[in-house]
């Protein structure tokens, strides 16, 4: 499922994958499908990213019919998404600049829905290649191998396009890092790498072209209290196979999947020194790291002062749930 809009979703069908090569083809049609009543009585959502199996196809008109919808692997719901495989936290060098504790902030907001994520920093450009280096190496020391792009000179954009290809991305990050911009662009190489398949996304229905309109599906609902706000999303094919949802994701991480328990798997540091000491453990079964008898995770590390005070305010939010 591509995009929803009203009682509509629009499903892209694809050719089974090829055997030659194992990949997906990238060509698609495109189908505008109703929902059967049978899964609306028994409240199964259809979200965007959703696999499903679509009956009365009508290729025709482009019709057909969702009839049942496939097990999630994932699900995260801002945006509301699901199948999403991979997460790209996207900060800048400049403008602004990077706060190492909101990145941190991020990394476990991402960390903490299980699924992949890949770090990148936008608008190289506005920075020498001492401050790069020197940030390459910090996020080294806290278990990720940041990418670098900047969106101004598309340097490193087709090595981040590269990433994502295969995969249902979405981006995340703070307001004015980049993200929107970063959608746009690999947005835009999709259309002209791929022009001959345009015509397999001219929506007969509508009489545009998918790319062209993804506005179509934002029907303001109006209650007494105003504008529904409820955030719209879609997919875009990129290049390569996957799809790239074009709404950010999460850009005020709250944390709240996150328990006291489970803050420590969110920091790559600490699973790397439980993982280098196995098959020691710490004392405790349900240590939290922060100096209990026998416990073998040290604190000489940079984000440990970071661990601690996101587990004083998930301690402080679990007290008062
Ligand atoms: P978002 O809030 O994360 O979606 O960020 P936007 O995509 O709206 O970008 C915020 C601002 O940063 C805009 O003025 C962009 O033109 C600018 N911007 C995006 N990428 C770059 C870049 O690589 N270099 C520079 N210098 N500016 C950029
Ligand atoms: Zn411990």
């Amino acid at each position: 499922v591509a995009a929803s809009q009203a009682n509509f979703k629009r499903v892209i069908i694809r050719p089974e994958r090829s055997r030659s090569d194992g990949r997906d083809s990238k060509v698609g049609v495109e189908l505008l499908c109703v929902v059967r009543d049978v899964l609306k009585k028994i409240k199964r959502r259809v979200l965007v990213g959703d696999k499903v199996v679509v009956g009365s196809i009508d290729l025709v008109d482009r019709r057909g019919v969702i009839e049942n919808v496939f097990q999630r692997s994932s699900e995260i719901l801002d945006p509301p998404v699901a199948n999403v495989d991979h997460l790209l936290v996207l900060f800048s060098m400049e403008q602004p600049t990077i706060e190492p504790f909101m990145l941190t902030r991020f990394l476990v907001e991402a960390e903490s829905t299980g699924i992949p994520l890949t770090l990148a920093l936008n608008k190289t450009e506005l920075v020498d290649e001492e401050t790069l280096m020197s940030w390459k190496n910090r996020l080294r020391s806290w278990g990720y191998e940041p990418l670098f792009c900047s969106v101004e000179t598309k340097d490193g954009v087709d090595s981040l396009a590269f990433y994502l290809r295969d995969q249902t991305t979405v981006i995340v990050g703070p307001s004015g890092v980049g993200k929107s911009s970063l959608i746009n662009v690999l947005r835009s190489n999709h259309r002209s790498f791929d022009a001959p398949e345009g015509d397999n996304w001219f929506d007969p229905i509508s009489g545009s072209n998918w790319f062209e309109d993804q506005r179509v599906g934002e029907v303001s609902t109006r209650s007494g209290r105003g504008k529904h706000t409820t955030r719209h999303v879609s997919l875009l094919p990129i290049s390569g196979g996957g799809f790239l949802a074009d709404t950010p994701g999460f850009n005020q991480p709250n944390l709240l999947k996150v328990t006291k328990h489970s803050l420590a798997r969110a920091f790559p540091e600490i699973r790397k020194m439980l993982k280098d000491r196995e098959p020691e453990k710490c004392s405790f079964n349900n240590c939290l790291h922060i100096g209990e008898p026998g416990c073998i995770v040290k604190g000489d590390w940079e984000r440990y002062p970071y661990y601690i005070q996101l587990l004083d305010e998930i301690k402080i939010r679990e007290e008062f749930q």
